[in-house]
């Protein structure tokens, strides 16, 4: 996996999907309307093939790639061949679910050369996967991790926040559980309320309590922690925005367009207290951070700033770039 690669995404939206997850509306989430072919391959890559560097990466998003009929999955697979053959596009992933993985899905993925597989593993609770509809369970996930990593695909897995029946416990197993099937990544989506799903119904009867953009940053600043300390890249965090989703179907939830930033921005301040914690409070205190985080330390709107003013009685605070390693933070004479 080389992650300067480009990206060319192809959505294949609730194409093949049994299931109705309470919080999924694929069409909107994807911004897709038709189901893809192979007439939709071509045409995505021979726009693509405009702008985009040879050697990049197609990526099957959307549904549940291996439940789609074999006929089609080679389908959308051969109208991608030719391009791979000239050497355009240089990987294949595809996304799918865990409970749609067996020998037979992943010898054809591997006949065509496929490369990584990202499972929508969601919770590792079976209690929270049967709340939300998700149709499998936590062992699914581990079968068909083992089966994947055995077959020596790239293995990436998706969590969820903030379903039906969760919790901040629940969600940092869940992270704690994927660490142990060794992902070459992970995506982490905080759950969002989106229009004509089961969970919006859920959340207007009061059966379902928001997960707030503040509930969110709490929790993944935890997981986060857990994923870098255990050495797993972080590829996404939170629903990448579209259209769709700014302009009203996201009616309520963990929906913000820089949730990585407010997330790394809230570990940057929980470094910072206990740093000042260590050394005691002074009037004055200058902290220094990597070049490229500074804004980060700093936090949106000062936030960061203000409330380490506030907690500790400090009356300037100051951050300024210096040369220490990303995600340290030193304090400066
Ligand atoms: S399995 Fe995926 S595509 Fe199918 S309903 Fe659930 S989230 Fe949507």
């Amino acid at each position: 996996m080389n992650p300067r690669r480009r990206i060319i995404p192809l959505f294949v939206p609730h194409l093949g999907c049994p299931n109705d997850c309470v919080f999924c509306n694929q069409r909107k989430i994807s911004g897709s309307l038709t189901p893809a072919d192979g007439d939709t391959v071509r045409r995505t890559l021979e726009l693509a093939r405009e702008y985009t560097p040879a050697g990049a990466e197609l990526a099957f998003y959307g549904g549940s790639f291996t439940a789609i009929p074999t006929d089609q999955q080679r389908e959308l697979l051969e109208a991608a061949r030719p391009y791979v053959e000239q050497g355009f596009i240089g990987e294949i992933r595809v996304s799918t679910r865990p409970d749609k993985i067996d020998p037979a899905a992943l010898e054809l993925l591997r006949e065509y050369g496929v490369k990584t597989i990202e499972l929508g593993s969601q919770s590792m609770d079976d209690r929270v996967l049967r709340m939300s509809g998700r149709g499998h369970t936590a062992e699914d996930t581990r079968k068909a991790a083992k089966l994947i990593k055995a077959g020596g695909f790239n293995l990436m897995l998706q969590m969820m926040t903030g379903l039906p029946g969760s919790d901040g416990d629940t969600d940092v197993m869940t992270a704690r559980e994927l660490i142990k099937l060794r992902p070459d990544g992970v995506r982490i989506y905080p759950t969002v309320i989106i229009r004509d799903t089961a969970l919006y119904e859920l959340w207007q009867a009061g059966k379902y309590r928001e997960h707030t953009v503040d509930d969110a940053v709490s929790v993944c600043a935890e997981i986060v922690k857990e994923f870098d300390a255990a050495g797993i890249p972080i590829i996404r965090l939170g629903l990448n925005p579209t259209d769709d989703l700014s302009s009203g179907e996201a009616v309520a939830g963990a929906y913000h367009p820089a949730l990585g930033e407010l997330v790394y921005s809230r570990i940057y301040l929980q470094k910072a207290e206990q740093l000042i914690e260590k050394i005691g409070c002074r009037d004055t205190l200058t902290l220094g951070v990597h070049p490229s985080r500074v804004s980060l330390m700093i936090g949106q709107k000062r936030q960061n700033i203000e409330k380490l003013k506030t907690k500790f009685g400090i009356k300037e605070i100051k951050v300024i770039k210096t040369e220490v390693n990303d995600g340290e933070i030193v304090i400066l004479p």
